[in-house]
């Protein structure tokens, strides 16, 4: 019996690309419910999907921050029973904190924090009735390691990471998983908003200084960062395929090997200023230095640090 799997933000990036996966796999294994808030959008994924449309993947309409609307998806479901719950969809802010409004701040709790929490909540009762699921929410690397203007983003994530890892002792009873996937940089429509939004800002009440190293440090470095560190979604999706398959999903699974070292020196010392020293340095004393700390991190973490996945 296929299983059946529930993703969230379907309309682009990873989610589209992970529906379109699972939904082709050759031994029909999964059946998607592949969700988006604006169906007018889902013509590329319909097109990305091909002859699995309408079989083993079936859209629906799905906002995540509506609780009306997350439990019409899921009384559309028999029994509401979800196998695997994805929660993939998600919003970034970049910017200094002073000069961002109160209101996009709560947005992005909303739809990070607050709409993953709210799918939980509805899939569970389900999944401890039947005594298994697999529960799967897209964090980042930024859940691990804040990130500089990338404050309220990286809070989000946190506290997805918090949420999680406290539900997984619970669940453990039940013989349901849950799993963190945290992807470095990846190179979907995220960015791209994220530079619209701040093409558009004229971030008030910011101080010259905090102006300049956002837009001619961080900037730069970030863009850098996309081009030279980038995943595609499709290497992401393969890689939360590695982890749905699992017979015993990790809690947490980097996707990005190149990003270990600096997770690691937060693990390496417990009063963070090493981690926060050194992303100081990596930003703000030049490209070269920043490739040479890569180089030597890679060389100190080496790999030992990837989570061990096996496959079923
Ligand atoms: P994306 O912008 O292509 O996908 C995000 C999707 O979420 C979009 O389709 C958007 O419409 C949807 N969404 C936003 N608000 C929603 C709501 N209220 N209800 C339903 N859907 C909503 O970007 P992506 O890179 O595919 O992002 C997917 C996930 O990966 C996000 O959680 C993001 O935080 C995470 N992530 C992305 C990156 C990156 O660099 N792109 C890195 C690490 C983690």
């Amino acid at each position: 019996h296929p299983r059946t799997v529930l993703i969230t933000g379907c309309s682009s990036g990873i989610g589209l690309q992970l529906a379109v996966k699972l939904a082709q796999d050759p031994q029909q294994r999964y059946h998607v419910i592949a969700t988006m808030r604006d169906l007018g959008k889902k013509e590329k994924l319909e097109t990305a999907a091909g002859e699995a449309l309408g079989r083993t993947l079936t859209v629906a309409q799905m906002d995540v921050c509506s609780e009306d609307s997350v439990s019409a998806c899921l009384n559309s479901i028999e029994g509401r029973n979800v196998d695997v719950l994805v929660s993939n969809a998600g919003l970034g802010l970049v910017g200094p904190v002073e000069s961002l409004s109160m209101a996009d701040i709560r947005k992005v709790f909303d739809t990070n924090f607050f709409g993953a929490v709210q799918l939980v909540k509805a899939v569970l009762p389900s999944m401890k009735q039947r005594r298994r699921g697999h529960i799967l929410v897209i964090s980042s690397v930024m859940g691990l390691q804040g990130v500089i203007f990338n404050d309220i983003y990286s809070a989000s994530k946190f506290a997805l990471e918090g949420f999680c890892e406290s539900l997984a002792v619970q669940l453990l009873q039940f013989n349901i998983f849950v799993s963190l996937v945290e992807p470095g940089p990846v190179n979907t429509d995220f960015e791209s908003k994220l530079m619209d939004q701040v093409s558009k800002a004229d971030f008030p009440g910011t101080d010259h200084d905090t102006l300049n190293y956002f837009r001619n440090v961080y900037l730069p470095a970030s863009k850098e960062i996309f081009q030279t560190l980038g995943q595609s979604p499709e290497d992401v999706a393969q890689a939360i395929v590695r982890v749905i398959d699992s017979t015993q999903p990790p809690l947490r699974y980097q996707t990005n090997a190149r990003y270990m070292p600096l997770i690691a020196l937060k693990y390496a010392d417990p009063s963070g200023d090493l981690s926060v020293r050194t992303s100081y340095r990596l930003l703000f004393r030049g490209q070269h230095f920043f490739r040479l700390s890569l180089c030597c991190l890679r060389f100190l973490s080496g790999n030992c640090l990837r989570p061990k996945v096996s496959p079923m």
